[in-house]
């Protein structure tokens, strides 16, 4: 791994140790955990899902359960594993009964995953 590799590799990991913290929004309250994203951080191909449902939020990985299961064929289809890609979420805490974000949500939490 190149050092620029590296270096990208642990401002990342820096940034989901800060984030695992974050109160910017309502869905602080109720969370487990921040359930930052996994996979390959130098993937060319990402996903983006809306929001960490009951199993990402025990588990803290994006994608698992039956969307994970559901995720882990189609990625098989082309050829792809996990490791392959990096996954995360829009939103990073877990909806209460898993309802649709608010917008004022989305608003709050889109910068961590565009940074
Ligand atoms: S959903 Fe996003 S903005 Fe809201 S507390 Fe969690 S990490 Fe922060």
């Amino acid at each position: 791994m190149s050092a620029a590799a590296v270096e990208l590799l642990d401002s990342l990991q820096a940034y989901a140790t800060a984030t695992a913290a974050c109160t910017r929004c309502r869905l602080a309250e109720g969370r487990t955990q921040v359930v930052f994203g996994a996979g390959n951080p130098h993937a060319e191909l990402m996903f983006v899902g809306e929001a960490p449902g009951f199993h990402e939020d025990k588990q803290g990985v994006p994608f698992v359960g039956q969307a994970g299961k559901l995720l882990d064929t189609l990625l098989a289809g082309v050829g792809l594993e996990r490791d392959d890609v990096y996954i995360a979420n829009v939103l990073k805490c877990r909806p209460p009964g898993n309802r649709d974000p608010q917008a004022d949500e989305i608003e709050s939490c889109e910068p961590h995953l565009f940074r």
